[in-house]
């Protein structure tokens, strides 16, 4: 009897391992024709002052609407594409779409010099033997300073080869790219390799800032946070700031700017140009 449940519990294992496999491949053959035909689109989020409320830079983040399902989370497809490889191309796309749109604000007057856009970088993307080299190529085309992009990396990217990570973060910080350590405090180590890579803001992530005006304790991990980026000389972005009152603590710590939907979420090319000139008439 034992053993018949056994199998069953195999058996029952399996079909949910298979199902996830096939959904998977059915994901990825869908991310290659979203490619192909253009689907993808490129989101901006604007990253505030925490004291002024200006507006200092944006993070570009992947949208996906689904002819079908409609929008599909990053965090769903995100791993997809990671796994099957296509993140390479698909990372070229946003950095090339960030560019185009980097020199369209510029165009307008509405991208002000000392203004970052960030994007987030993936491991495998990160790994390319030539995205030193591709990086600066596609600033080169579209003639936009280094010094107009940050990158987003997380400790994904830092533990896999801490030498050649640092080399490839030394290049390309050397010629005015930034660099943003994502989702700080979610990982096993991220402190030691502060002292080696070239960082310069510390995101702190969405699960410490979320209860901080009920919790004693992600209080004290944030304002340390805080307190460690800047003695580091560092900047300090904290991510997901929904409330007025945790901006407030927020700011008592010293932190520098923020995301999150008390201002705005990501929104479109077309919104963030609006949201843009209004930043310039505050
Ligand atoms: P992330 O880089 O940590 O991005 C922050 C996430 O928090 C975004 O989710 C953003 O929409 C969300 N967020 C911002 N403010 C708030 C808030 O106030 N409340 C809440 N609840 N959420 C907020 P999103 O856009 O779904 O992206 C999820 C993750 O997918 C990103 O996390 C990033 O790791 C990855 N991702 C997104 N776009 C790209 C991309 O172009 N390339 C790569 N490699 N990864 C990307
Ligand atoms: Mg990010
Ligand atoms: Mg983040
Ligand atoms: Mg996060």
């Amino acid at each position: 009897q034992v053993k018949e449940r056994g199998r069953d519990a195999i058996e029952f294992f399996n079909t949910e391992m298979a199902d996830k496999v096939s959904q998977q491949l059915l994901m990825e053959g869908d991310l290659h024709r979203a490619l192909e035909v253009g689907q993808f689109e490129l989101y901006y989020q604007p990253k505030i002052d925490c004291t002024t409320l200006k507006t200092i830079g944006a993070e570009a983040l992947l949208r996906w609407p689904h002819p079908e399902k409609g929008f599909i989370s990053p965090v769903d497809f995100i791993p997809v594409l990671e796994a099957s490889g296509l993140i390479v191309a698909v990372g070229e796309w946003v950095l090339e779409e960030a560019c185009k749109s980097l020199v369209a604000w510029s165009e307008a007057g509405l991208w002000q010099p000392g203004m970052r856009l960030s994007i987030n970088i993936s491991p495998r993307q990160f790994r390319r033997k030539t995205f030193v080299q591709d990086v600066k190529a596609i600033l080169d085309q579209y003639n936009l300073p280094e010094e107009s992009l940050d990158m987003e990396i997380t400790e994904g990217v830092v533990i896999q080869n801490i030498d050649e990570t640092i080399s490839t973060m030394g290049n390309l910080a050397e010629s005015g790219v930034s660099f943003s350590l994502d989702d700080f405090g979610t990982g096993y180590s991220s402190i030691s390799y502060l002292k080696s890579l070239p960082v310069s803001t510390l995101k702190i992530d969405r699960s410490f800032v979320r209860d901080i005006v009920d919790d004693q304790n992600d209080r004290v991990l944030v304002e340390t946070i805080v307190t460690m980026g800047s003695l580091l000389g560092m900047d300090v972005v904290a991510e997901g700031v929904e409330e007025e009152p945790q901006l407030e603590l927020l700011k008592n710590y010293g932190c520098h700017y923020y995301q999150g939907y008390l201002s705005s979420p990501a929104i479109p090319f077309d919104k963030f140009e609006e949201w843009l000139k209004l930043d310039g008439d505050k």
